[in-house]
């Protein structure tokens, strides 16, 4: 017997039809001898539609009534799916997220997990019940319901994995796993049959957008096991782990999971997948005074108004040793405030010109093999060259290596480097099968 969590996202839980498939693979995991806890999230595009109508009624909405509205679309979900679960024979339970244990600060709108007390959780399928907890939603110290930010679910469902001690945490979406690179760029991406953590999290950082962030450093921390696949196939997908499964999922996990890892990682190729990002921006400071403390001021005002910097380059003229420029990126939500308050202190940094681009994007080439691997950036830049695109900005971390170029030549960089590291399938094997890739 084994502890399974089960998250499906919107696209799964889209529609009656849709509820009553997710219930017959609940009930036949149950059935299968495991103890089930499933996450759902709001059915397909409920969340959207709750967030369009309260902007039909105002641009102002208090934040806590706001929370209240978006929790609603995971508990008729939850409702929904417990109905068709009990409907099949197997006995099942919906839960809230405060029912579920999961204590948050009160952020609004992306508050984060501070505790789990999943006690009649664990209850429930000690009981040989099956749970079913809504998604994306917490409860503050003052009992007011929070939402943990778009795509949340995934969060919920790897803390109460990590809460539960569970032995894999199966994120069910409408693609068969996680892909070398987005297959509406590169029809001949491959899925990935395993990956680590480590990448995963490189990759949800950098634009992969089929897991939420934070459930990926969840997991990390926690060390819970992951499978991304499709509700809609009985494919497997992605196993992302730094360990072996246990052997009682055999069956539930893709062959790879379960073999030796030191063979596994044999045969794991230099570069695992491309992630890409479009969302960025980009500042220059040009001609601040380079002097200790002046990149700190930046930062520090940058972080004030809330911008979440990601690349950072600093270059200083040989022609004129005093003076250093500044660029960084940052999401393209950030710009607008980061401008305003630089610009209030242009006077004190003492800079001569804010340049500012919203026209780049962010290719990231991510693989722990490259660890070990000398000559990938040579690799990638010859590729980019090829292909005569320009790069802008780079930075790297151990298994990572990302270079901005113009938004244009973005979708043209990532199928020439698909190519030139020899990731292309044979034929193409990607299937979106629900449509909204949640
Ligand atoms: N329903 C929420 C959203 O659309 C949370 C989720 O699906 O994970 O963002
Ligand atoms: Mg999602």
């Amino acid at each position: 017997m084994a502890l399974i969590v089960q998250k499906y996202g919107g696209s799964s839980v889209s529609d009656a039809e849709a509820m009553k498939r997710v219930a017959k693979r609940v009930a036949e995991t149950h059935e299968a001898g495991h103890q089930v806890v499933v996450v759902v999230s709001a059915m397909g595009d409920t969340t959207d539609d709750l967030l369009d109508t309260a902007a039909e009624i105002t641009k102002n909405a208090p934040e806590r009534e706001m929370d209240i509205l978006l929790s609603a679309g995971e508990r008729i979900s939850m409702a929904l799916l417990s109905m068709a679960v009990n409907e099949l024979g197997v006995p099942a339970t919906a839960y809230t997220g405060a029912q579920a244990g999961i204590r948050t600060n009160s952020n609004f709108g992306r508050a984060q997990i501070i505790g789990m007390v999943p006690e009649r959780i664990a209850r429930a399928i000690k009981d040989g019940q099956v749970a079913i907890v809504a998604g994306f939603q917490g409860v503050s110290k003052d009992e007011d319901v929070t939402t943990l930010g778009r795509g949340g679910s995934d969060t919920t469902a790897v803390a109460l994995a990590a809460a539960l001690n569970a032995d894999v945490c199966e994120i069910y979406t409408d693609v068969d796993g996680l892909f070398s690179a987005d297959p509406r760029i590169v029809p001949k991406a491959h899925r990935l049959r395993t990956l680590t953590q480590e990448e995963t999290l490189e990759m949800a950082a950098h634009g992969a957008k089929i897991l939420h962030l934070r459930a990926v450093e969840f997991a990390r921390r926690y060390g819970v096991p992951l499978h991304v696949r499709s509700s809609f196939s009985e494919k497997n997908g992605t196993w992302i782990s730094d360990t072996p499964a246990n052997p009682q999922l055999k069956g539930m996990v893709p062959a790879a999971a379960l073999a030796n890892p030191e063979e596994e990682h044999m045969e794991q190729p230099v570069i695992s997948g491309i992630a890409h990002d479009r969302s960025q921006d980009k500042i220059t400071v040009t001609n601040l005074p380079n002097t200790p403390g002046q990149a700190a001021r930046i930062f520090e005002i940058c972080a004030e108004v809330g911008a979440n910097v990601d690349m950072i380059v600093q270059n200083v003229p040989v022609s004129d040793p005093t003076k250093a420029n500044i660029t960084f990126t940052l999401p393209e939500g950030d710009a607008k405030k980061t401008l305003a308050a630089l610009e209030a202190h242009r006077a004190e940094i003492q800079f001569d010109d804010l340049r500012y681009n919203p026209n780049i994007g962010k290719l990231s080439l991510i693989g722990a093999g490259m660890r070990t691997n000398p000559g990938v950036s040579a690799r990638l830049f010859k590729a980019l060259s090829e292909a005569n695109i320009n790069m802008d900005l780079i930075s790297t971390s151990e298994i990572r290596i990302s270079v901005v170029t113009k938004l244009d030549d973005l979708d043209r960089a990532v199928q020439a480097v698909h190519t030139a590291f020899g990731l292309d399938a044979t034929e193409s094997e990607a299937v979106v099968y629900g449509g909204t890739g949640r």
